[in-house]
């Protein structure tokens, strides 16, 4: 999410920080801002921030007349507050002294608000604010020994970078989670959250790790962690161009955000359950426990992959929730006159937040009185604004045209809210806490599946050059089996049909040939034996077969040699895993047939139209 940009040494700060902070415009944001630190009049600090694009920042810095040669700035992807100018950053403490910038989430940041008491006054909605003034609370003259007490206050994930007026020769900067990067010149140093910004001045950089502290002068960079021990850092030779930087060393954003998963996982859920009473509070429902109780029918409307992101949530809202739940199309939601009523919950769910169809769609179940809430990604976008509550994914900038990490975390949602729902009517605390222990082995478990991309690459190239493939899975892994088949048609133009397994010999198992490959998705759960008889009947068929399984499952290598294994998980969260695997074969054949992968032929991002 967003982007910080610091920097302190001879240069005048303010060209540097404008031009860095268009190198970070690729990460997504929605409004931006700079502070400089003045060197003709001690303690002050001058402020512009802008909403919108980096040119309307630029706009207004024409013909003001800032100096000093330390400065921080921030592209703001937001998160707490809506898009407007005072909840851009840098933001101040009281005395207008010490200033940050900030990437992340403070998930007590209420807490933190409630025990600073009514001394501080705040002139935004942001969480990021509250972190300045508690900062500053623990402020007696030390810079970094304040933040340094103040993060161990804090929960969430952190990148800050803070500045104070009588420290005329110091940055500090400090890791708890989000990914800070030092560059290293000639008596200057740099400060951003990726090496994009700085590879123009330097190549030699200094990657923080979680939980580290950075005092930075024009002279030298000291480290601490958070005890205030000093560490002994490496300085480190990048050798990647500017293009290669933003996507981190990866080759494509898709591939970049593929691999992002399990950070953006933890994201998605953090600071939204409890584990010890096996519950889920989504702050942003918005519904009474009276009402959460009189709703009978959820529907849940998106578009394209969110969609089968809601079929998986259908799954989680009926067996934890015991609510009947149906998945619509928004397209055709809006147009077949919706039975809704003030008992039903509608989402819509979208990675843009702007997609026609579903905010004509939430629109057409707001008329007829149904609860509208929205589960999307992108901070401020038209479903946020206008629906009456529920939640941001916190998946970060999804550049890719084709979804990939806001896709499981849509899933992480609806299952926090299923169970939201579930623990009010049927779901015991046991089970609830059984469920989130699952889901918090989640991304270790995504991991374990991504260092295979190499191998699943080599069974990419066995079939890279087929016209045709078919996706089959049952039960919850049909959404899978719909999601493997919509990635590889996007990005590799390969044609394939997903089916539900049993549905195979109603039909379409006649195009069986050697040359129509199927992918099974073939899991230990409730219908394994059921897909491994239908798997069977592919066998005989003689077509190609690649098959996921879960780990362990030797027999899988019976009917195939291509088998890609992954971990065991409970059966409502298998999506979450069996789909990533398919998002790896999907990308490595679109790589080797030479598509442009991020930005596929006659596909947008962003379906603002109908
Ligand atoms: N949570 C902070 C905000 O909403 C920071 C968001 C970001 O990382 O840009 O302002």
């Amino acid at each position: 999410m967003c982007g910080i940009i610091g920097y302190i040494g001879k240069k005048q700060a303010l060209p540097v920080l404008v031009k860095g902070l268009r190198r970070l415009e690729y990460r997504g944001y929605d409004s931006a801002g700079v502070a400089i630190l003045g060197e003709s009049e001690k303690g002050k600090v001058e402020r512009v921030r802008s909403v919108g694009k980096i040119d309307n920042l630029a706009e207004k810095l024409k013909g003001q007349d800032i100096s000093g040669t330390i400065g921080i700035a921030h592209t703001r992807w937001a998160t707490h507050g809506g898009v407007t100018e005072d909840n851009a950053h840098p933001h101040f403490g009281c005395d207008g002294k010490l200033v940050l910038v900030h990437n992340g989430i403070i998930e007590n940041y209420r807490e933190i608000k409630e025990k600073l008491g009514d001394k501080h006054t705040y002139k935004s909605e942001t969480d990021t604010e509250i972190l300045a003034h508690l900062i500053e609370s623990h402020y007696k003259g030390d810079l970094r020994e304040a933040i340094e007490h103040a993060l161990s206050h804090v929960r969430g994930t952190d990148g800050l970078v803070a500045m104070h007026a009588d420290h005329p020769n110091c940055l500090i900067a400090a890791r708890l989670g989000s990914p800070l990067v030092v560059g290293v010149g000639e008596d200057e140093y740099y400060i951003a959250s990726d090496a994009t910004p700085m590879l123009t001045y330097t190549k030699k950089v200094i990657y923080l790790e979680d939980g580290e502290v950075a005092e930075i002068s024009k002279e030298k960079m000291e480290t601490f962690n958070l005890k205030d021990e000093a560490i002994t850092k490496c300085v480190e030779e990048i050798e990647w161009n500017d293009e290669q930087a933003e996507k981190q060393g990866y080759d494509h954003f898709m591939l970049k955000e593929i691999f992002d998963q399990p950070t953006v996982f933890e994201d998605a859920i953090r600071g939204r359950y409890n584990l010890e009473e096996g519950a889920a509070h989504l702050g942003g429902l918005n519904m009474t426990t009276d009402e959460m109780r009189s709703v009978k029918r959820v529907i849940l409307i998106a578009c394209g992959t969110a969609s089968y992101a809601a079929m998986v949530g259908k799954y989680a809202f009926e067996r934890l929730a015991g609510i009947p739940t149906e998945v619509d199309v928004a397209s055709e939601f809006r147009y077949r006159d919706p039975i809704v009523d003030e008992h039903t919950l509608v989402f819509g769910i979208s990675q843009s937040g702007e997609t026609a169809d579903t905010i004509a769609a939430l629109r057409e179940a707001k008329r007829k009185g149904a609860f509208v809430r929205g589960i999307v990604n992108v901070v401020g976008s038209t479903i946020a604004r206008e629906t009456d509550g529920g939640s941001y994914i916190h998946a970060g900038p999804e550049l890719a045209v084709a979804s990939t990490k806001a896709y499981t975390n849509m899933i992480a949602i609806m299952t926090l809210y299923a169970l939201q729902f579930g623990r009010l009517k049927r779901i015991t605390p046991a089970t609830g806490q059984r469920l989130l222990k699952a889901l918090r082995e989640i991304p270790a478990k995504m991991n374990e599946i991504l260092d295979q991309s190499d191998e699943i690459k080599k069974i990419a190239e066995k079939y890279k050059d087929y016209k045709n493939m078919f996706f089959l899975g049952r039960g919850i892994n049909f959404p899978v089996a719909l999601e493997g088949s919509i990635k590889l048609k996007e990005i590799s133009y390969i044609h394939s049909e997903a089916y539900p397994g049993g549905e195979m010999k109603h039909g379409p198992i006649a195009l069986l040939s050697e040359d129509f490959p199927v992918i099974g998705i073939m899991t230990k759960d409730q219908l394994y034996d059921k897909m491994r008889s239908n798997i069977e009947e592919i066998r005989a068929r003689k077509a190609p077969l690649l098959l996921i399984a879960t780990q362990g499952d030797e027999g899988a290598k019976e009917l195939t040699d291509d088998v890609i294994y992954v971990p065991d998980t409970m059966e409502l969260l298998e999506p979450l895993l069996n789909t990533i695997p398919l998002q790896i074969f999907a990308y490595h054949i679109a790589v080797m047939l030479g598509r442009d992968v991020d930005r596929p032929r006659n596909l947008a991002k962003s379906v603002t139209v109908e």
